[in-house]
């Protein structure tokens, strides 16, 4: 394989792992735009790493992101099996590959863009070389703010190591737009659509501009449509949704070949669900049972265990779609009809969640209602493209003023409604771009994760979930509310309802009382979150940490220790479950079931904590939250961790309770230590010697070395998180 610093590649690889579709999409973008600037480029998501063969590529460009607790996207896990397995001990094993990686995360969460960090890592260790510095960009922030700069720097570094049949490369970036400055560019009218919502957003610093920069340049379009002769396929506008709780291609992923057939999608059945909350509850959750019948879901029979999730391919909803349908002035004859999509231009890659319609015929209104994501935020390059579709100048101007470097601000507080795509199309009320356009440039919509919380050892024939049915209101802070005169009272709130995609419709699906058939598929078990089996671990102590629904994967580790404990002689070892809600009578999740844990001594102890029943609290001296109850039994938990080799689990937010549990953790680590000296030097010890400072004190233990501890136990797998965004 050649490899010298000033080596030429003639193709470059753009690769990808996304979870919600952000990173396919920038990836995608930023194929695009290579392309466009003569590169000979690909584009391809990771876990396809056979088909364009990983080990042969010498120029790579990839784009991640993290989720969960640092945790890769799922379609990259096969490609981290392979490459561990490459790199194992072979530092040189990628000396061939020049690359550099744009990182996507939020710092709001534990491990910040550790797919980027860790692919990095691994591949400068196995000799590979990076010819640009990697991007770090942070969702809490806004991530365009890193993406952008980061794109703009790439082309030049990528025209030094690979061929590009432009002379400059740099030519569109930052680029100057005239503004014409029309009187109508000022607060755009509320528009009262039932299915939207109005968007606020001030345009008034666009008028005192006569010329803005930074707007990304639009991207061509990919697709086009031919009709195809068949009869149309089902109208939605009576919003029948037990007539579309499946794609209509589902048929090709029943049959899709995949590399793990276990995770292979099914067909099952909804046969049970019923609201576990109280109506004056803050949040709905709902339990749901699916049938796992013979045929559909053999692949998957033996293979599940209690910890793993599964994922559910849920449509938009139909009066979004019908709406969206009825604004870009599509006639409903036009939008049922099948079609396929065909490259406008042989040498570009078609988004890959749009690839099967070239073989597959499908019609607008369901590619509307299940292959694109109505109301992920939007992105720049979004807005630069509806710009071109504007006949209205004053709509085109806003929307490039959004994109630019000066409307930065009037952009965040678009992304603070997080609008659907209908919201934009009734904001900007011209823009009308072609439907087949519109699809290309949409994410994708990716199915919702939910946990299992049963387990197979109880019944193998169903799976159980429990979800909140995702509705919500945003406050924004109203920008025509204030007044001339700066110290008057803070601006109003404009309140904007949202909803999520998955859960109101299977509570409709519910609702409608019919067995719903729906489209499912095992998500794969990255962390390993699973209770080992008794018979391995039979008196290891385990704690298990799960407020909210992230109590549901407990629910089934105790139904697995139930059923094992009754086929064996020995004692039940101990076990201690954290669980924390608002009430304890409005959203105590499965009391019932974790009584009946601890009346069968499957449980031995349980602490429960509520945190807006002061009442309850003081009645039973509990505490307000999982982590304030953790530290009340600080001594016990450190003794359990550190002296009883205690397995611990953590489920739930990743934001909050998720950093919270950790921070308290390491507390209790310092605070057992503090008491306990002589143990601190077996501590330190047992920690990679490269993370200690030069000058340890081994008398006492700071909190980030006990945090070192704590990923010890993570490597380990004693402390195993299933944290979720
Ligand atoms: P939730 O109802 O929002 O909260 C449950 C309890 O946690 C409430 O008492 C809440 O108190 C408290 N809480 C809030 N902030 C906290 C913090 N920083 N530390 C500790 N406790 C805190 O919970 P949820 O909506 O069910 O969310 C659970 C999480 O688990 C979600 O992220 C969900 O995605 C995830 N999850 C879901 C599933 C599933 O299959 N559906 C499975 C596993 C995990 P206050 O509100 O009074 O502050």
């Amino acid at each position: 394989m050649p490899h010298t610093s000033n080596y030429i590649d003639s193709q470059v690889a753009i690769l990808y792992a996304s979870q919600t579709g952000n990173a396919e999409s920038i990836s995608y973008n930023i194929y695009e735009d290579a392309v466009k600037r003569g590169f000979s480029a690909s584009w391809h998501v990771l876990d396809d790493y056979e088909k364009f063969k990983f080990n042969e590529l010498r120029t790579v460009v990839f784009v991640v992101s993290t989720t969960g607790d640092g945790d890769p996207p799922d379609n990259s896990a096969r490609f981290w099996r392979v490459l561990r397995k490459a790199t194992r001990s072979n530092t040189s094993a990628y000396s061939h590959l020049r690359f550099t990686i744009l990182g996507l995360g939020d710092t709001n969460y534990s491990n910040f863009c550790n797919t980027a960090q860790r692919l990095d890592k691994q591949l400068l260790a196995a000799g590979a070389t990076a010819f640009y510095p990697k991007g770090l960009a942070d969702d809490a922030t806004g991530l365009e703010e890193t993406v952008e700069p980061w794109i703009d720097g790439l082309w030049p570094a990528l025209a030094q190591v690979a061929q590009c049949s432009q002379q400059d490369v740099d030519q569109a970036t930052d680029q100057l737009s005239k503004l014409d400055v029309s009187t109508d560019a000022q607060e755009p009218e509320a528009t009262k659509v039932q299915i939207s919502q109005p968007l606020l957003l001030d345009f008034q610093h666009m008028a005192q501009l006569t010329s803005i920069t930074g707007v990304p340049r639009a991207s061509a379009p990919v697709c086009s449509v031919v009709y195809v002769d068949e009869k149309s396929p089902r109208d939605i506008s009576s919003g029948a949704v037990d007539m579309v709780s499946c794609p209509p291609w589902y048929k090709d992923l029943l049959n899709s070949n995949c590399n793990d057939p276990s995770l292979t999608p099914f067909i099952s059945t909804i046969v049970s669900a019923k609201q576990i909350t109280a109506p004056e509850a803050l949040k709905r959750t709902l339990v749901m049972d699916l049938e796992l019948s013979d045929t559909d879901s053999q692949h998957v029979k033996g293979c599940w265990r209690a910890g793993d999730a599964f994922n559910i391919y849920a449509p938009n909803d139909t009066a979004l779609v019908a709406a969206i349908i009825a604004k870009l002035g599509i006639k409903a004859h036009d939008a049922q009809r099948p079609l396929h999509l065909e490259k406008k231009d042989a040498k570009m890659e078609l988004p890959a969640h749009l690839r099967r319609f070239t073989t597959a015929a499908a019609s607008i209104q369901d590619i509307l209602l299940w292959s694109v994501d109505l109301s992920s935020l939007p992105r720049k390059p979004l807005l630069r493209a509806l710009a071109e579709y504007c006949s209205e100048n004053s709509d085109r101007q806003r929307l490039l003023y959004l994109c630019s470097k000066q409307g930065l601000k009037t952009f965040e507080a678009l992304r603070a409604h997080m609008p659907t795509i209908l919201d934009l199309l009734h904001a900007f009320p011209s823009c009308t771009p072609p439907p087949e356009r519109l699809i290309e440039l949409l994410p994708p919509l990716a199915p919702r994760s939910y946990s299992i919380c049963n387990a197979p050892q109880m019944d193998a024939t169903k799976w159980r979930i429990a979800f909140n049915v995702v509705e919500y209101e945003l406050e924004i802070e109203d920008p025509f509310s204030r007044s001339e005169d700066s110290s008057s009272a803070a601006p109003a709130l404009h309140r904007v309802s949202r909803r999520g995609v998955c859960t109101p419709w299977l509570e409709q699906l519910a609702k409608s009382g019919s067995k719903s058939r729906i489209l499912v598929a095992k998500r794969p078990n990255l962390n390993a979150f699973h209770l080992p089996a008794l018979a391995d671990i039979p008196q290891r102590p385990v704690l298990m940490v799960g407020p909210g629904t992230g109590v549901a994967p407990f629910i089934g580790f105790l139904e697995q220790r139930f059923k094992e404990l009754q086929q064996s002689a020995d004692a039940a070892p101990f076990t201690w479950l954290f669980f924390g809600c608002r009430s304890s009578v409005l959203d105590y999740l499965f009391k019932a079931d974790i009584q009946q844990f601890v009346d069968n001594k499957t449980l031995s102890r349980l602490s429960v904590c509520f945190s807006r029943d002061s009442d309850a609290r003081a009645q039973l001296a509990a505490e307000k939250y999982v982590q304030d109850a953790m530290l009340k039994h600080a001594d016990e938990i450190a003794d359990l961790m550190l002296n009883q080799n205690a397995l611990l689990f953590v489920c739930g937010d990743a934001k909050g309770m998720g950093k919270d549990v950790n921070d308290a953790l390491a507390t209790i680590v310092c605070m057992y230590a503090a008491k306990h000296p002589h143990i601190i030097p077996s501590l330190l010890e047992s920690l990679p010697k490269s993370k200690l400072p030069v000058d340890l004190d081994a008398s006492q233990l700071s909190k980030a070395q006990a945090l070192q501890v704590l990923m010890q136990w993570s490597v380990q797998k004693r402390y195993v998180r299933d944290l979720w965004a």
